[in-house]
């Protein structure tokens, strides 16, 4: 997987300050933010603020600081959203396949309702 980065791209703008988001979350490597069309009572997408288009990118090419970082945050804002308890879902999705749409690593939380099987068939 390429590591180009499109700079124009949606999650790239909020971390410039472009265009707002609903934040719940902030620090050095980290953001994170309601996602504008939730799926689940609690919908959460969890972004570093470095330049990496998807996790493959990440786990690649992110330095230890900023992947402590961030599955630190995502396990905070999840305690923190209250979905730890009875439990939440936490997905990333890479590439054309993994039907990703914004080209910077998010993982979303969803939680808040049963959220029932993982996906809907195996085809
Ligand atoms: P994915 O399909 O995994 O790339 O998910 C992208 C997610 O970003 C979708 O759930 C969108 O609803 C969400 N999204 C797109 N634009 C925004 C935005 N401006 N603020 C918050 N969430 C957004």
């Amino acid at each position: 997987m390429t590591r180009d980065y499109d700079d124009t791209n949606i999650f790239a703008r909020i971390l410039r300050g472009e265009i707002p988001c609903d934040k719940v979350f902030e620090d050095e490597h980290v953001l994170a933010f309601k996602d504008i069309q939730p799926r689940a009572p609690v919908h959460v997408l969890v972004i570093p603020k470095g330049r990496y288009r998807s996790f493959a990118d990440f786990s690649a090419n992110a330095s230890e600081d900023e992947v402590v970082a961030l599955i630190r945050a995502a396990g905070r804002i999840a305690k923190e959203m209250g979905v730890e308890d009875p439990g939440y879902r936490l997905l990333s999705n890479v590439g054309d396949d993994g039907g990703q749409e914004v080209p910077h690593l998010h993982f979303h939380i969803f939680g808040g309702r049963a959220l029932g099987a993982m996906l809907p068939s195996a085809d």
